[in-house]
């Protein structure tokens, strides 16, 4: 598991994620508001649509 610094689309609030680096994360849940986060069309991960990094899976491909 990697972390990474992930900004809610819907109420701006940064948080940590734990990301898997087998995998893309396509789904969280805020945890200041409660809302579940999507990725952005064409984004495969809700780390690379909403953080400054880029998901495990893609930094390796
Ligand atoms: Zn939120």
């Amino acid at each position: 598991m990697a972390e990474a610094r992930f900004s809610c689309p819907h109420c701006g609030r940064e948080q940590s994620v734990e990301v898997p680096t087998d995998r893309c994360l396509a789904l969280h849940q805020c945890t200041a508001c409660g809302a579940f986060v999507t990725p952005k069309a064409g984004d495969c991960c809700i780390v690379c649509s909403y953080s400054k990094a880029r998901c495990p899976v893609s930094v390796r491909a």
